[in-house]
């Protein structure tokens, strides 16, 4: 399909849709405002030049968004006194009230559509197509939560008396969590968070990723006008490792709930650890991935090949599910290679707030850096299959990374998750797929896995033997649907349980029996 006989094919371009062009109009009134993000506390906050940074856009670093003002220890600290307070109060809030300040921010967030897109773009980099994705993810968060929360937690549990007592079993908030995010879901996984911990009776201190702390800021404006109390969540943007030191070692903080690298787990991990005297806490985790996808002769290639690309290259690589080693059985290995590189050769780099933009920038030059080392130590090693063109004129101002496939030995010469465009392909032989499967496995991360196969008891024998949180048989291995595919992995790849799941909000809520004798 997308061989290179066909050069004017632009089958792999995901974007063109029509119903974007009237939301592209609204957009248009945000594409040059100026935003100023403070911390949002349950305190007013004084101007602070010379704490306040400059944010601009990865897809051109001429391009302004606004400046955020980071938060000042003193101020974190502050910010905690404030929730803690606050906790018995919203705690006692009926469930329902709660649930409806959710909903309300879902039509909120609807409303207000265009200006959150507009912010992802500018801010995060991210195609028109991934930020309409991403609202409507957050957006189903509050829905989906608020209906669990009312369906689950609205009246204590009667249990069985045999003994003529009544046994009740309450359910309630468990204090003050520290809802910690990455900048690659900005809105959905930030919003997520922090909808899970209040709809449960917690209240919550929110630190958003540096790279993207004006969105976050303009999500926490919209939580206020649907009636949340500016104690219940405050917004904390700054440096990670300074606001997080001080959330994390504050013996206050009865859970984390955070969403980034395996590294930077552990290092919450460690610190909420340390406290003493501190009561255990409840930490969240979910983390990176080495996701693979196992492809054998039964495949259809052209089909392998449109959702390789969607896995591997949507978002330009920065999804957490996105697909990082593709397995290929030798048999098709060359059908799907040859096939991939005419996809790949289709694939257009530049603005993302353009709709023929299949890959936008990465999120900054420390990211790129980063990758392009990456690439330069496969290029001496390995051999380069396949390279995206990258116009000069569409990418000189930003932080882009072309999308590449590298043929390698094995996932084990792999040593850590490359969060961006850059495909490593393994070929396989039949009777090696024990070894593939334990090597895949023997990684220890457990995010998302993909099988590509017409073998249905082959596609499902591999998917009951992989380790990871989720499968996807004969399709990408992107976009997860909250309600529909609870989203998490295991291992190096996080705690559990899964967000947009029916158990994620359990770990939110503490658990007490009344038993009454009287
Ligand atoms: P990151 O560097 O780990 O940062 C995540 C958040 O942690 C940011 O808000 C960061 O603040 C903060 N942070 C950094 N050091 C900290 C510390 N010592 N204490 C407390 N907080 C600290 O991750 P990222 O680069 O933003 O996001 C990419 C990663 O997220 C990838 O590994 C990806 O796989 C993972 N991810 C996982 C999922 C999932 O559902 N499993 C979803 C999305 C992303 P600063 O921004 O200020 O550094």
């Amino acid at each position: 399909i997308y061989g290179p006989k066909r050069p004017n094919s632009r089958g792999v371009n995901l974007n063109v849709r029509s119903h974007f062009y009237p939301l592209m109009e609204k957009m248009a009134d945000f594409m040059d405002k100026q935003y100023l993000a403070k911390p949002l506390l349950a305190f007013d906050v004084a101007d602070d030049a010379a704490n306040t940074h400059e944010v601009t856009s990865p897809f051109d670093r001429r391009q302004r968004v606004g400046h955020v003002q980071w938060t000042t220890n003193e101020q974190a600290a502050k910010a905690v006194d404030a929730a803690w307070e606050a906790f018995p109060r919203w705690e006692a809030t009926p469930v329902a009230e709660r649930a409806a300040v959710l909903r309300r921010l879902a039509e909120l967030m609807e409303d207000n559509m265009a200006e959150l897109m507009a912010l992802c773009s500018r801010e995060g980099g991210k195609l028109l197509t991934d930020g309409v994705d991403e609202i409507k993810e957050a957006v189903d968060f509050c829905r989906y939560y608020a209906m669990r929360a009312e369906e689950s937690l609205g009246e204590p549990i009667e249990l069985p008396g045999p003994t003529g007592e009544s046994n009740r079993l309450i359910l309630g908030g468990k204090g003050v969590f520290a809802a910690i995010s990455p900048w690659n879901f900005p809105v959905a996984i930030f919003c997520g968070q922090i909808v899970a911990a209040t709809v449960t009776g917690n209240t919550v201190l929110a630190k958003p990723a540096e790279q993207t702390s004006i969105v976050a800021h303009r999500v926490i404006e919209l939580l206020y006008e649907a009636g949340l109390p500016r104690d219940v969540v405050q917004l904390l943007p700054g440096d990670g490792p300074t606001v997080g030191n001080v959330l994390t070692s504050d013996s206050r903080i009865t859970g984390v709930v955070f969403t980034g690298g395996t590294d930077t787990a552990q290092v919450i991990n460690r610190a909420l650890a340390a406290r003493e005297n501190a009561p255990l806490p409840t930490l969240i985790a979910e983390t990176g991935g080495m996701n693979a996808m196992i492809v054998d002769s039964t495949a259809l290639p052209e089909q392998v090949v449109v959702d390789v690309v969607q896995s591997a290259f949507q978002s330009a690589g920065q999804r957490c599910s996105a697909l990082r080693v593709l397995y290929l059985q030798d048999d098709v290995a060359d059908r799907v290679i040859t096939i991939l590189q005419g996809a790949m050769n289709e694939l257009r780099m530049g603005d993302p707030r353009d709709l023929g933009t299949d890959v936008g920038p990465v999120i900054d030059e420390e990211a790129r850096k980063g990758l392009l080392e990456h690439i330069e130590r496969l290029k001496a090693e390995n051999r380069m299959v396949a390279e995206s063109p990258m116009a000069a004129e569409h990418t000189q101002h930003g932080t882009f990374v072309a999308p590449v496939a590298f043929v390698i030995d094995s996932i084990n010469s792999l040593t850590r998750e490359q969060f961006g465009p850059v495909l490593h392909i393994v070929r396989y032989k039949a009777r090696e797929l024990d070894q593939v499967i334990k090597d895949i496995n023997g990684r220890g991360y457990g995010l998302t896995f993909g099988v590509h196969s017409r073998n249905e008891s082959f596609a499902a024998e591999i998917a009951r033997n992989i380790r990871v949180g989720n499968v996807y048989i004969n399709r990408n291995i992107i976009g997860a649907v909250v309600g529909v595919q609870p989203f998490g992995g295991q291992g190096l790849s996080g705690t559990g349980p899964k967000a947009g799941g029916p158990h994620y909000l359990q770990r939110f809520i503490t658990e007490k029996t009344v038993t009454n004798n009287t």
